[in-house]
Protein backbone atom coordinates (compact mmCIF):
# COMPACT_ATOMS: atom_id res chain seq x y z
CA UNK A 1 0.00 0.00 0.00
CA UNK A 2 1.23 3.54 -1.08
CA UNK A 3 1.79 5.76 2.28
CA UNK A 4 0.67 9.39 2.16
CA UNK A 5 2.78 11.87 1.52
CA UNK A 6 3.28 14.31 4.65
CA UNK A 7 3.29 17.62 4.46
CA UNK A 8 4.40 18.58 7.67
CA UNK A 9 6.67 16.68 10.09
CA UNK A 10 6.99 17.95 13.57
CA UNK A 11 10.29 15.95 14.90
CA UNK A 12 11.98 15.00 18.26
CA UNK A 13 9.23 16.91 20.81
CA UNK A 14 10.55 16.33 24.67
CA UNK A 15 7.16 16.17 25.24
CA UNK A 16 3.73 16.17 23.02
CA UNK A 17 0.62 16.45 25.51
CA UNK A 18 -1.78 14.67 22.96
CA UNK A 19 -4.99 14.64 25.65
CA UNK A 20 -6.16 11.76 24.48
CA UNK A 21 -7.94 9.33 26.49
CA UNK A 22 -10.94 10.67 29.00
CA UNK A 23 -9.22 10.44 32.68
CA UNK A 24 -9.12 13.61 33.80
CA UNK A 25 -5.62 13.71 35.00
CA UNK A 26 -4.56 11.99 31.77
CA UNK A 27 -2.54 13.87 29.36
CA UNK A 28 -1.22 11.51 27.32
CA UNK A 29 2.32 12.02 27.29
CA UNK A 30 4.94 10.71 24.73
CA UNK A 31 8.41 11.57 24.98
CA UNK A 32 10.92 12.20 22.07
CA UNK A 33 7.54 12.26 19.82
CA UNK A 34 6.92 12.82 16.45
CA UNK A 35 3.89 14.23 14.82
CA UNK A 36 3.10 13.67 10.34
CA UNK A 37 0.37 16.03 9.05
CA UNK A 38 -0.82 15.91 5.96
CA UNK A 39 -3.37 18.55 4.55
CA UNK A 40 -5.09 20.26 7.06
CA UNK A 41 -5.37 16.77 9.24
CA UNK A 42 -2.74 15.02 11.85
CA UNK A 43 -2.12 11.49 10.02
CA UNK A 44 0.21 9.96 12.83
CA UNK A 45 1.26 10.83 16.81
CA UNK A 46 4.06 8.75 18.48
CA UNK A 47 7.41 7.66 18.17
CA UNK A 48 9.75 8.46 15.15
CA UNK A 49 9.98 4.40 13.71
CA UNK A 50 5.57 5.12 14.37
CA UNK A 51 5.12 7.54 12.31
CA UNK A 52 7.71 7.08 9.23
CA UNK A 53 6.17 3.78 9.05
CA UNK A 54 2.55 5.32 8.20
CA UNK A 55 3.55 8.16 5.89
CA UNK A 56 6.35 9.02 3.09
CA UNK A 57 7.92 12.35 4.70
CA UNK A 58 10.43 12.43 1.68
CA UNK A 59 8.97 15.95 0.20
CA UNK A 60 7.57 17.27 4.13
CA UNK A 61 8.90 20.42 5.56
CA UNK A 62 10.29 19.35 9.31
CA UNK A 63 10.21 21.60 12.10
CA UNK A 64 12.52 20.18 14.70
CA UNK A 65 11.39 20.59 18.26
CA UNK A 66 14.31 19.25 20.28
CA UNK A 67 13.75 20.37 23.80
CA UNK A 68 10.18 21.62 23.18
CA UNK A 69 6.73 20.92 24.36
CA UNK A 70 3.86 19.64 21.55
CA UNK A 71 0.46 20.99 22.66
CA UNK A 72 -2.89 20.84 21.00
CA UNK A 73 -3.83 24.65 19.71
CA UNK A 74 -6.33 25.88 22.63
CA UNK A 75 -9.67 26.24 22.63
CA UNK A 76 -11.42 28.94 24.07
CA UNK A 77 -14.87 28.24 24.63
CA UNK A 78 -16.31 31.16 25.93
CA UNK A 79 -15.92 34.84 25.21
CA UNK A 80 -17.59 38.35 24.19
CA UNK A 81 -14.79 39.47 22.11
CA UNK A 82 -16.39 41.55 19.98
CA UNK A 83 -17.87 45.05 21.57
CA UNK A 84 -17.02 48.60 20.99
CA UNK A 85 -15.23 51.13 23.47
CA UNK A 86 -13.33 49.69 26.48
CA UNK A 87 -14.24 49.81 29.58
CA UNK A 88 -10.67 50.60 31.04
CA UNK A 89 -11.73 53.78 33.16
CA UNK A 90 -14.03 51.63 35.21
CA UNK A 91 -12.10 48.95 36.15
CA UNK A 92 -9.01 51.21 36.99
CA UNK A 93 -11.34 53.56 39.68
CA UNK A 94 -12.57 49.86 40.99
CA UNK A 95 -9.17 48.97 41.93
CA UNK A 96 -9.28 51.32 44.64
CA UNK A 97 -13.14 52.31 44.89
CA UNK A 98 -16.09 49.61 45.37
CA UNK A 99 -18.95 51.03 46.72
CA UNK A 100 -21.47 52.09 43.53
CA UNK A 101 -22.49 55.23 44.46
CA UNK A 102 -18.86 56.70 45.08
CA UNK A 103 -18.17 55.25 41.36
CA UNK A 104 -21.38 57.35 40.02
CA UNK A 105 -19.94 60.20 41.66
CA UNK A 106 -16.66 60.19 39.88
CA UNK A 107 -18.84 59.81 37.04
CA UNK A 108 -17.85 56.09 36.07
CA UNK A 109 -20.98 54.30 34.41
CA UNK A 110 -20.46 50.56 34.97
CA UNK A 111 -22.31 47.42 33.22
CA UNK A 112 -23.48 45.53 30.39
CA UNK A 113 -25.61 48.99 29.53
CA UNK A 114 -22.34 50.61 28.89
CA UNK A 115 -20.76 48.49 26.72
CA UNK A 116 -24.37 48.22 24.73
CA UNK A 117 -23.98 52.00 24.04
CA UNK A 118 -20.67 51.63 22.81
CA UNK A 119 -21.32 48.76 20.67
CA UNK A 120 -23.80 50.72 19.14
CA UNK A 121 -22.07 53.34 18.28
CA UNK A 122 -18.98 51.55 16.60
CA UNK A 123 -19.28 50.82 13.04
CA UNK A 124 -19.01 46.94 11.80
CA UNK A 125 -15.36 47.96 10.63
CA UNK A 126 -14.52 49.37 14.07
CA UNK A 127 -16.21 46.23 15.63
CA UNK A 128 -13.77 44.21 13.61
CA UNK A 129 -11.00 45.96 13.44
CA UNK A 130 -10.70 45.82 17.44
CA UNK A 131 -11.64 42.09 17.80
CA UNK A 132 -9.19 41.37 14.61
CA UNK A 133 -5.97 42.71 17.09
CA UNK A 134 -7.73 40.52 20.68
CA UNK A 135 -8.11 37.31 18.29
CA UNK A 136 -4.90 38.46 16.78
CA UNK A 137 -2.99 38.67 20.24
CA UNK A 138 -4.79 35.39 21.22
CA UNK A 139 -3.49 33.13 18.43
CA UNK A 140 -0.15 33.91 19.36
CA UNK A 141 -0.99 32.97 22.72
CA UNK A 142 -1.80 29.51 21.57
CA UNK A 143 -5.09 29.86 20.69
CA UNK A 144 -6.79 28.01 17.21
CA UNK A 145 -10.62 28.14 18.40
CA UNK A 146 -12.71 30.94 20.05
CA UNK A 147 -16.15 30.80 20.72
CA UNK A 148 -17.99 34.74 20.83
CA UNK A 149 -21.34 35.51 21.73
CA UNK A 150 -23.08 38.35 21.12
CA UNK A 151 -25.06 40.60 23.75
CA UNK A 152 -24.03 43.87 23.40
CA UNK A 153 -27.12 44.70 20.71
CA UNK A 154 -29.72 44.26 22.96
CA UNK A 155 -31.71 44.97 19.56
CA UNK A 156 -32.23 42.92 16.31
CA UNK A 157 -30.20 45.07 14.41
CA UNK A 158 -27.27 45.50 16.96
CA UNK A 159 -27.73 41.80 17.73
CA UNK A 160 -27.18 40.97 14.12
CA UNK A 161 -24.27 43.04 13.67
CA UNK A 162 -22.22 41.68 15.81
CA UNK A 163 -22.82 38.34 14.11
CA UNK A 164 -21.99 39.66 10.99
CA UNK A 165 -18.49 40.10 12.63
CA UNK A 166 -17.68 36.59 14.44
CA UNK A 167 -18.62 36.04 9.88
CA UNK A 168 -15.80 37.90 9.01
CA UNK A 169 -13.81 37.29 11.68
CA UNK A 170 -14.25 33.56 11.08
CA UNK A 171 -13.29 34.02 7.12
CA UNK A 172 -10.29 36.53 7.47
CA UNK A 173 -8.84 35.65 10.58
CA UNK A 174 -6.85 32.00 10.93
CA UNK A 175 -8.73 30.96 13.84
CA UNK A 176 -11.77 28.85 13.71
CA UNK A 177 -14.69 31.60 15.21
CA UNK A 178 -17.56 29.62 16.85
CA UNK A 179 -20.53 32.07 16.96
CA UNK A 180 -23.29 31.90 19.56
CA UNK A 181 -26.39 34.38 19.77
CA UNK A 182 -26.73 35.51 23.23
CA UNK A 183 -29.56 38.10 22.70
CA UNK A 184 -30.64 37.08 26.16
CA UNK A 185 -27.91 38.87 27.87
CA UNK A 186 -30.01 41.02 29.57
CA UNK A 187 -32.97 43.62 27.93
CA UNK A 188 -32.44 47.33 27.36
CA UNK A 189 -33.09 49.99 29.82
CA UNK A 190 -35.80 51.21 27.56
CA UNK A 191 -38.14 48.47 27.31
CA UNK A 192 -39.65 45.65 29.73
CA UNK A 193 -38.02 42.16 30.15
CA UNK A 194 -41.01 40.39 29.17
CA UNK A 195 -41.50 42.43 25.55
CA UNK A 196 -37.51 42.20 24.68
CA UNK A 197 -37.84 38.27 25.47
CA UNK A 198 -40.78 38.59 22.35
CA UNK A 199 -38.49 40.08 20.27
CA UNK A 200 -35.91 37.48 20.91
CA UNK A 201 -38.10 34.24 20.42
CA UNK A 202 -40.05 36.36 17.68
CA UNK A 203 -37.69 38.35 15.74
CA UNK A 204 -33.90 37.69 16.65
CA UNK A 205 -34.14 33.81 16.58
CA UNK A 206 -35.90 33.37 13.57
CA UNK A 207 -33.55 35.57 11.63
CA UNK A 208 -30.03 34.00 13.11
CA UNK A 209 -31.52 30.73 12.21
CA UNK A 210 -32.48 31.75 8.55
CA UNK A 211 -28.86 32.98 8.19
CA UNK A 212 -27.69 30.54 9.29
CA UNK A 213 -25.34 33.11 11.86
CA UNK A 214 -24.58 31.09 15.40
CA UNK A 215 -24.47 27.59 16.21
CA UNK A 216 -25.68 27.78 19.71
CA UNK A 217 -28.76 30.13 21.70
CA UNK A 218 -27.76 31.35 24.72
CA UNK A 219 -29.00 32.78 27.91
CA UNK A 220 -27.87 34.37 31.57
CA UNK A 221 -30.33 32.42 34.09
CA UNK A 222 -29.56 35.10 37.04
CA UNK A 223 -32.07 36.20 39.45
CA UNK A 224 -31.66 39.33 38.17
CA UNK A 225 -31.85 38.36 34.70
CA UNK A 226 -33.64 35.73 33.04
CA UNK A 227 -35.19 32.79 35.17
CA UNK A 228 -35.50 29.07 34.86
CA UNK A 229 -39.06 29.41 33.56
CA UNK A 230 -38.13 32.39 31.02
CA UNK A 231 -34.37 31.16 30.14
CA UNK A 232 -35.84 27.48 29.20
CA UNK A 233 -38.46 29.30 26.80
CA UNK A 234 -35.82 30.95 25.16
CA UNK A 235 -33.59 28.04 24.99
CA UNK A 236 -36.24 25.70 23.71
CA UNK A 237 -37.23 28.52 21.06
CA UNK A 238 -33.63 28.35 19.90
CA UNK A 239 -33.39 24.87 20.28
CA UNK A 240 -36.43 24.93 17.33
CA UNK A 241 -34.92 26.71 15.29
CA UNK A 242 -31.51 24.82 15.14
CA UNK A 243 -29.63 27.03 18.16
CA UNK A 244 -28.47 24.42 20.39
CA UNK A 245 -28.64 25.58 24.31
CA UNK A 246 -26.28 27.15 26.24
CA UNK A 247 -26.07 28.95 29.43
CA UNK A 248 -24.91 31.50 32.04
CA UNK A 249 -25.74 30.80 35.27
CA UNK A 250 -25.51 30.20 39.03
CA UNK A 251 -22.74 33.34 38.46
CA UNK A 252 -23.93 35.17 41.48
CA UNK A 253 -27.41 33.27 42.98
CA UNK A 254 -29.22 29.84 42.74
CA UNK A 255 -32.06 29.77 41.27
CA UNK A 256 -31.99 26.13 39.44
CA UNK A 257 -30.30 27.27 36.32
CA UNK A 258 -28.25 24.15 36.43
CA UNK A 259 -30.88 22.07 37.06
CA UNK A 260 -32.63 23.09 33.78
CA UNK A 261 -29.04 22.48 31.97
CA UNK A 262 -28.80 19.11 33.33
CA UNK A 263 -32.71 18.44 32.73
CA UNK A 264 -31.98 20.03 28.96
CA UNK A 265 -29.15 18.66 28.18
CA UNK A 266 -27.43 21.76 27.47
CA UNK A 267 -24.01 21.60 25.31
CA UNK A 268 -22.18 23.56 28.26
CA UNK A 269 -22.69 25.12 31.37
CA UNK A 270 -20.42 28.44 32.22
CA UNK A 271 -19.85 30.20 35.59
CA UNK A 272 -21.39 27.87 38.33
CA UNK A 273 -20.39 29.51 41.42
CA UNK A 274 -23.37 28.84 43.14
CA UNK A 275 -24.03 25.39 42.04
CA UNK A 276 -24.99 22.87 44.77
CA UNK A 277 -22.92 19.71 45.29
CA UNK A 278 -26.04 17.40 44.58
CA UNK A 279 -26.23 19.43 40.93
CA UNK A 280 -23.10 18.71 39.91
CA UNK A 281 -23.55 15.16 40.42
CA UNK A 282 -26.88 15.69 37.88
CA UNK A 283 -24.58 17.93 35.23
CA UNK A 284 -22.13 15.09 35.31
CA UNK A 285 -25.03 12.28 34.72
CA UNK A 286 -26.21 14.35 31.81
CA UNK A 287 -22.57 14.65 30.42
CA UNK A 288 -23.17 18.38 30.49
CA UNK A 289 -19.57 20.14 30.45
CA UNK A 290 -18.67 23.30 33.15
CA UNK A 291 -17.16 25.92 31.53
CA UNK A 292 -15.02 27.68 34.26
CA UNK A 293 -13.69 30.82 33.73
CA UNK A 294 -10.97 32.03 36.81
CA UNK A 295 -9.77 35.37 34.90
CA UNK A 296 -13.46 36.70 35.28
CA UNK A 297 -13.49 35.87 39.27
CA UNK A 298 -10.05 37.59 39.53
CA UNK A 299 -11.07 40.17 37.56
CA UNK A 300 -14.19 41.09 39.39
CA UNK A 301 -12.92 39.80 42.78
CA UNK A 302 -15.77 37.70 43.26
CA UNK A 303 -16.84 37.03 46.17
CA UNK A 304 -17.71 33.13 45.88
CA UNK A 305 -14.99 31.62 43.36
CA UNK A 306 -16.22 28.47 41.78
CA UNK A 307 -15.03 24.86 43.47
CA UNK A 308 -13.19 23.53 40.38
CA UNK A 309 -12.13 20.21 42.23
CA UNK A 310 -15.83 19.27 43.28
CA UNK A 311 -16.94 19.69 39.71
CA UNK A 312 -13.91 17.50 38.86
CA UNK A 313 -14.56 15.13 41.69
CA UNK A 314 -18.05 14.69 41.25
CA UNK A 315 -17.30 13.78 37.67
CA UNK A 316 -17.77 16.68 35.32
CA UNK A 317 -16.04 17.69 32.29
CA UNK A 318 -14.42 21.41 33.13
CA UNK A 319 -13.23 23.55 30.18
CA UNK A 320 -11.47 26.77 30.69
CA UNK A 321 -12.09 29.79 28.61
CA UNK A 322 -11.22 33.38 28.99
CA UNK A 323 -14.79 35.14 29.50
CA UNK A 324 -12.63 37.59 27.32
CA UNK A 325 -15.23 41.35 27.56
CA UNK A 326 -14.55 44.54 28.57
CA UNK A 327 -15.18 43.19 32.40
CA UNK A 328 -12.16 41.18 32.39
CA UNK A 329 -9.92 41.78 29.41
CA UNK A 330 -7.28 38.21 28.89
CA UNK A 331 -7.01 37.22 25.44
CA UNK A 332 -4.76 34.47 27.46
CA UNK A 333 -5.53 30.59 28.22
CA UNK A 334 -2.39 30.34 29.65
CA UNK A 335 -2.97 33.13 32.78
CA UNK A 336 -6.26 31.44 32.97
CA UNK A 337 -4.36 27.83 33.58
CA UNK A 338 -1.82 29.67 36.20
CA UNK A 339 -4.86 30.90 38.01
CA UNK A 340 -6.41 27.22 37.30
CA UNK A 341 -3.52 25.50 39.52
CA UNK A 342 -3.05 28.18 41.83
CA UNK A 343 -6.42 29.20 42.99
CA UNK A 344 -8.54 26.48 42.55
CA UNK A 345 -6.64 23.31 42.75
CA UNK A 346 -6.39 21.97 39.14
CA UNK A 347 -3.45 20.26 38.41
CA UNK A 348 -1.58 21.13 35.57
CA UNK A 349 -2.07 18.33 33.25
CA UNK A 350 -6.22 19.16 34.36
CA UNK A 351 -5.72 22.87 32.95
CA UNK A 352 -4.41 21.64 30.24
CA UNK A 353 -6.98 19.29 29.47
CA UNK A 354 -9.75 21.36 30.49
CA UNK A 355 -7.86 24.30 27.87
CA UNK A 356 -8.02 21.81 24.69
CA UNK A 357 -10.43 18.49 24.75
CA UNK A 358 -12.59 20.04 27.60
CA UNK A 359 -12.92 23.21 25.95
CA UNK A 360 -13.42 21.75 22.40
CA UNK A 361 -16.56 19.41 24.21
CA UNK A 362 -17.95 22.50 25.29
CA UNK A 363 -18.33 23.62 21.91
CA UNK A 364 -19.27 20.56 20.80
CA UNK A 365 -16.75 20.20 18.61
CA UNK A 366 -14.36 17.06 20.46
CA UNK A 367 -14.54 14.76 17.66
CA UNK A 368 -12.17 16.80 15.59
CA UNK A 369 -10.16 19.08 17.97
CA UNK A 370 -9.20 19.54 21.41
CA UNK A 371 -6.58 16.32 21.43
CA UNK A 372 -3.47 15.19 19.05
CA UNK A 373 -4.31 12.26 16.81
CA UNK A 374 -4.94 10.56 14.22
CA UNK A 375 -7.78 11.95 11.72
CA UNK A 376 -7.93 15.36 13.88
CA UNK A 377 -6.99 18.59 12.34
CA UNK A 378 -3.90 19.66 12.99
CA UNK A 379 -4.25 22.54 15.17
CA UNK A 380 -1.09 22.38 17.66
CA UNK A 381 1.28 24.67 19.41
CA UNK A 382 4.56 24.11 20.29
CA UNK A 383 5.85 25.71 22.93
CA UNK A 384 9.95 26.57 23.83
CA UNK A 385 10.26 24.90 27.02
CA UNK A 386 11.10 20.79 27.54
CA UNK A 387 8.17 20.57 30.23
CA UNK A 388 4.63 21.05 29.78
CA UNK A 389 4.66 22.13 33.63
CA UNK A 390 6.47 25.12 32.88
CA UNK A 391 2.72 26.80 30.93
CA UNK A 392 1.33 27.20 34.46
CA UNK A 393 4.92 27.44 36.68
CA UNK A 394 6.63 30.28 34.09
CA UNK A 395 4.08 33.14 35.50
CA UNK A 396 2.88 35.65 32.76
CA UNK A 397 5.14 34.16 30.55
CA UNK A 398 3.69 33.44 27.14
CA UNK A 399 5.56 29.90 26.61
CA UNK A 400 4.13 29.58 22.70
CA UNK A 401 6.97 29.84 19.79
CA UNK A 402 4.43 28.51 16.96
CA UNK A 403 1.54 28.27 16.22
CA UNK A 404 0.12 24.88 13.69
CA UNK A 405 -3.69 25.96 12.56
CA UNK A 406 -4.85 23.22 9.93
CA UNK A 407 -2.04 21.99 9.39
CA UNK A 408 -0.35 25.62 8.09
CA UNK A 409 2.83 27.59 10.39
CA UNK A 410 0.80 30.85 11.13
CA UNK A 411 2.50 31.84 13.91
CA UNK A 412 6.17 31.72 14.37
CA UNK A 413 8.33 33.30 16.94
CA UNK A 414 11.43 31.22 16.98
CA UNK A 415 13.95 34.65 16.54
CA UNK A 416 15.69 35.30 19.44
CA UNK A 417 15.83 39.42 20.24
CA UNK A 418 19.52 39.50 19.09
CA UNK A 419 18.24 38.03 15.35
CA UNK A 420 15.32 41.03 15.65
CA UNK A 421 17.81 43.91 16.63
CA UNK A 422 18.42 46.40 13.83
CA UNK A 423 22.47 46.16 12.40
ZN1 LIG B 1 -20.27 35.29 29.41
Amino acid sequence: MQKQKADLIIANAAQIVTCQGDQADSIGLITDGWIAIVGEKIAAVGDRETVLSQVDANQALVIDATNKVVAPGFVDSHTHAVFGGSRVREYAAKMTVSDPEKLKQLGIQTGVQVSVDMTRQASLEELFESAQSRLNRMLLAGTTTVEIKTGYGFNTLDELRMLDVNALLDQELELDVISTFLGAHGWPKDMAKEAYMDLVIDEMIPLVSERKLATFCDVWCEDSHFDAKESARILEAGLKAGLLPKIHTDAYSYIYGSDLAADMKVISADHLNYTPPAMMRKLAEADVPGVIMPALDFAVKHKKPFDARAMIDSGMTVALATDLCPACWTESMQFVMMLACRQYAMSPAESIRAATIGSAKALGLAHDRGSIEAGKLADLQIWDTPMYENVIYWLGTNVVEQVIKRGKVVVNQTRTPAQLAWH
